[in-house]
């Protein structure tokens, strides 16, 4: 039998004392910085919301907004009506006949600038014929998804946007600065009419620090296979088109020449693909690097990670349909180059000069548009990233640079920083269905989209 070693005992109780004294202090800590269960959407009927939003997707995508022409005036009245049902105010702007914008605004303190949630009502148009009998514009609910144009890009997006606000405002949640609700219009082909027109006209109005957007999204497949991630979107990659021609001289398809314009076109063009473009140091992408590792190859990960071109046209020959034995005098051919930020245009455009060779003339259509990097250290990316750990704890979740553009860029000229986000998981399959056929949009994760909003608003919005 031994005996007990009293002084070590003791030390040991002390110890043990300190120790539940320290885990009850950290669990004090915890209750207070964790949001109230009430807070978080705990005693909202979910249930109900979800079925309020999914049948108010399938009317929205009943509108036929194609863009061109983009009219959205009967797509607005829809969301106009909903919002005045629930006794929130909406202000129409109409930059055209049909070309209407509206928003629609929760009142905060105004201690803090507003957030404003943007989306666009118009789409991109829809090949009937490839959608496998479902009509683009039916708003069908089949096989668990809602399908039509627009599902995803961007009406679908916004409706999880709309219920997040809806739910904020029915639950009567005080707010520390304004919540902007806005649905613009003309986004599909530039913003001239919706966004942009809302920050040369209205800007005073919305000054937003914050704008959550599309853009970003999250993935099993797309950027590491078997790893969910979501990317959510801090900047984009600038646009530069460039028209690029050569010129010969014409003759008889029977006697080749050197002056033949197609061969000059078609070497140059082998010059300017044979190596791959320069890149620049970039701390978004060495953020997605550190904690994605090795990415999976694919074109969306090639897009993100560097400066790319697409050959997008080719023309030449005489007549149409061309003769095939005339040597023409002149080929045309357009290229769409887009460089990640903080790339210098001027220098690319020289490579791409020297690549091409005096013989080719190289004409400007669009100048690199100028791009402004959302900083990712903020409380909007923190609060977004816990929302959606919170509904996908095994996800990662990372600040990336999109390849197209968005809304974003022109708030982000004016200083507001944006975040594009689709709060759900697509699978390549869907994410293809983007501007291409059969778009839609899976019901079962309307709720997790709706409360990865709700619970950010209430993190950046609610004192
Ligand atoms: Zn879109």
């Amino acid at each position: 039998m031994t005996v007990p070693d009293f002084q070590t005992m003791n030390v040991a109780s002390h110890q043990s004392k300190a120790m539940i004294l320290f885990i009850m202090k950290t669990l004090c800590l915890l209750f207070l910085l964790m949001p109230t269960t009430a807070a978080m959407g705990q005693d909202v009927d979910w249930k109900t919301t979800v079925g309020e939003a999914v049948d108010t997707l399938q009317q929205y995508l009943r509108f036929n907004t194609t863009n061109p022409p983009g009219d959205v005036t009967e797509a607005s009245n829809f969301l106009q009506k909903l919002l005045e049902k629930e006794r929130i105010t909406v202000k129409r702007y109409e930059a055209a006949p049909g070309k209407v914008n509206l928003a629609a605004r929760l009142k905060g303190t105004g201690k803090a600038k507003p957030l404003l949630l943007l989306h666009h009502m118009d789409v991109v148009p829809a090949d009937a014929s490839r959608w496998d009998g479902i009509n683009p514009f039916g708003g069908e609910l089949k096989d668990g998804y809602i399908w039509g144009r627009g599902a995803i890009d961007m009406k679908g997006t916004g409706v999880l946007q709309l219920y997040a606000f809806l739910t904020l405002a029915r639950q009567k949640v005080p707010l520390d600065r304004d919540i902007i609700f806005m649905a613009v219009n003309d986004e599909e082909i530039g913003g001239t009419m919706g966004t942009r027109y809302m920050i040369d006209h209205h800007y005073e109005k919305l000054d937003p620090e914050y704008v959550l957007d599309e853009g970003g999204f999250g993935s099993r497949e797309i950027f590491v296979n078997g790893k969910l991630v979501f990317g959510i979107s801090v900047a984009e990659k600038r646009a530069l088109w460039l028209r690029v021609t050569a010129r010969g001289v014409a003759g008889h398809g029977s006697q080749p020449h050197d002056q033949n314009p197609n061969d000059k076109l078609m070497r140059a063009l082998n010059r300017l693909f044979s190596t791959s473009f320069p890149t620049v140091p970039n701390p978004v992408l060495d953020a997605l690097v550190t904690k994605l590792g090795k990415l999976e190859p694919n074109q969306f990960t090639n897009a993100i990670r560097q400066t790319t071109v697409s050959l997008t046209s080719l023309r030449s020959g005489v007549g149409d349909p061309p003769k095939a034995n005339v040597i023409p005098s002149l080929a045309v051919a357009t290229l769409d180059a887009r460089l990640l930020p903080g790339m210098d245009a001027e220098a690319f455009l020289a490579d791409v000069k020297s690549r091409l060779g005096d013989e080719i003339e190289v004409e400007v259509i669009h100048p690199a548009s100028q791009s402004v990097v959302t900083p990712h250290d903020t409380v909007m990316f923190r609060a977004l990233s816990g929302a959606i750990t919170r509904h996908h704890p095994d996800a990662t979740v990372v600040p990336m640079i999109i390849p197209y553009g968005t809304d974003s860029r022109m708030f982000r000229l004016r200083g507001a920083k944006c975040y594009g986000i689709l709060p759900l998981v697509l699978s390549t399959a869907l994410a293809t269905s983007i501007h291409g056929d059969a778009e839609r949009i899976p019901v079962d994760q309307f709720e997790t989209g709706i409360r990865i909003y709700y619970e950010t608003l209430l993190e950046v919005a609610a004192p």
